[in-house]
């Protein structure tokens, strides 16, 4: 896995020195509109700390924050009033998966019927 680079775009989001749409933070995650929206509510949930991935937040993270993190983002589906009628949340991790972005993040869909979880190969 490659190492943490503090020049990515979410970092600088953290520190501010990029401006974000917030729609939540507590001391686990900050939360932003997704600067291209795939769905009528396409949010991005962030930890504060230094993960590159899904992979490295569950083995690098402590149980507190990771339950923190999570919880974060139910919080934020709820505080939306996405719990009901639904929404998805998704992660890209790596290459296969189109990760652009090399801080762990969550997306969270919703707004609409999201239709089949994955579109075919290649569309
Ligand atoms: P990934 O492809 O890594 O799973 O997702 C990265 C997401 O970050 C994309 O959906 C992209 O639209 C979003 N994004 C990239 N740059 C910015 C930015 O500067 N601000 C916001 N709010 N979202 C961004």
């Amino acid at each position: 896995m490659a190492a943490y680079d503090d020049t990515n775009i979410f970092a600088r989001v953290l520190r501010g020195e990029i401006p974000c749409k917030k729609v939540y933070e507590d001391e686990y995650a900050l939360a932003f509109h997704d600067i291209n929206p795939q769905a009528p509510f396409h949010v991005l949930v962030i930890p504060k700390g230094r993960y590159v991935s899904f992979d490295d937040f569950s083995t690098s993270a402590s149980p507190d924050t990771v339950a923190g993190f999570m919880r974060a983002v139910a919080t934020v589906a709820r505080e939306l009033k996405l719990d009901v009628p639904g929404y998805r949340i998704l992660s890209n991790i790596g290459s296969d998966a189109d990760q652009t972005v090399a801080h762990f993040h969550v997306h969270l869909f919703g707004g609409r019927r999201l239709g089949p979880m994955l579109r075919r190969d290649g569309d």
